[in-house]
């Protein structure tokens, strides 16, 4: 008998590595993308691999962190290997400036083996020092995973809006894509925060909404900054061309994508109160991503719990990119219902329901 393929509906990071777990596991995959691939979220993200100030997060989002950022050097290298395009990994390392939660960030760092020094004060006073964080450039990182993803069992079809699920007596049976029914048996949901409005119209709301983030490239001569510098929230991240990224505000109005003067001049004094050095230089580029937020910032990767075959990987909050490796095995385990090698319950979408409770499934 011929198994539908697996589908995955959305076509960003979270969608385009979890295609690329399943199809490595040997499946057949389709991508429903709405628009065109990696052109939200995904594309605008800074591409710090961490979380920013990482001992404020729950262990949950520690361990996925932890296991996707050993696994990107050889992710890096294989992308590049298989398609020519370099994701621009660098271990640019980590300020983090500001003399509080030493002690906080000291026992976290202690506790899952992080390299951290605390520094009293050198060129960029005091603060902690993680030299082991990485960077990758998204926009490429994204090119890189399509292409690979066409020497794998993988279709992707843009411009393809699923605006629907269909399902039997609790069991998935297809979904509609542009108007049209197509057959599906197992499906995976990773529309970033465009996700909660569709799994809410089939019992499952997720507490996941859009927060608005707006960056600025400020174009300084290579090599003039060499690490990645965070302080209050706001940071620096130097890419290899010289351009060093601004990040990030959050705002919360819906799923408006508008840039503003305001967060521009914001940014920028921003950037200039971290580093004075780089006040001759232009502002080249402003952009703007809807990050999909979720409590605490865990994402929720699993199955509904009422539809089978219907699976989640969503809700990365500020760190998609950063989590995605890890988060893509973790949702292929699941829906090939093989062993995820670590306990899937702090991931469950019907967490914040209380787990198991009684969902209604309208429709
Ligand atoms: C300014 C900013 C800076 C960031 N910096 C970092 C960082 O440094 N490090 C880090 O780890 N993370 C960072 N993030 C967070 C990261 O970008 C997100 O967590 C991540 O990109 C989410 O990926 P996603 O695939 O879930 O969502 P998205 O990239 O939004 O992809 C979802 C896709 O689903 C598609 N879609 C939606 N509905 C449908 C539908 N019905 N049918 C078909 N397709 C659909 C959309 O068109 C979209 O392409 C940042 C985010 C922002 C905005």
């Amino acid at each position: 008998m011929r198994t539908h393929p697996i589908v995955v509906v959305g076509g960003g990071v979270i969608g385009l590595m979890t295609a690329r777990a399943l199809a490595r596991h040997g499946h057949e995959v389709v991508v429903f993308e709405r628009g065109a691939l990696g052109r939200e979220a995904s594309w605008a993200a800074g591409g710090i691999l961490s979380p920013l100030y990482p001992w404020r997060y729950p262990d949950a989002v520690t361990r996925l962190s932890q296991a996707s950022q050993a696994v990107y050097p050889e992710l890096c290298k294989g992308l590049e290997e298989a398609t020519g395009i370099d994701p621009e990994w660098e271990p640019s390392g980590l300020w983090c400036l500001g003399e509080g939660e030493r002690d906080h960030a000291t026992a976290w760092a202690a506790r899952f083996g992080v390299r951290l020094e605390v520094d009293a004060g050198g060129e960029w006073g005091p603060g902690l020092w993680l030299p082991d964080v990485a960077q990758v450039r998204p926009p490429r990182l994204l090119r890189a995973l399509r292409g690979q993803l066409q020497n794998l069992p993988v279709t992707i079809r843009e411009e393809a809006c699923v605006e629907g699920l269909r399902w039997q007596r609790g069991v998935l049976t297809g979904l509609v894509v542009n108007g049209e029914e197509v057959a599906a048996s197992r499906l995976v949901v990773a529309a970033g925060p465009w996700s909660a409005p569709l799994l809410a119209r089939y019992g499952l709301p997720l507490p996941v909404t859009p927060v608005k983030g707006q960056m600025i490239l400020i174009q300084a001569p290579r090599g003039a900054l060499k690490t990645m510098v965070l302080k209050e929230g706001r940071y620096l991240v130097p890419r290899r061309d010289g351009s060093v990224l601004v990040g990030s505000t959050q705002e919360t109005q819906g799923f408006d994508k508008t840039l503003t003067e305001e967060a521009r001049v914001a940014l920028r004094a921003s950037a200039l109160a971290l580093w004075p050095a780089l006040e001759p230089f232009p502002v080249t580029h402003q952009w703007a991503g809807l990050r999909p937020s979720s409590p605490e910032g865990v994402p929720f990767i699993g199955e509904h719990p009422e539809i089978r075959g219907c699976f989640v990987n969503t809700g990365h909050f500020r760190n998609g990119i950063v989590l995605a490796p890890a988060s893509a095995e973790l949702a292929a385990d699941l829906v090939l219902c093989e062993d995820p090698g670590c306990d899937p319950a702090p991931y469950a979408p019907d967490r914040s329901l209380g787990g198991g409770s009684a969902v209604s499934v309208v429709k």
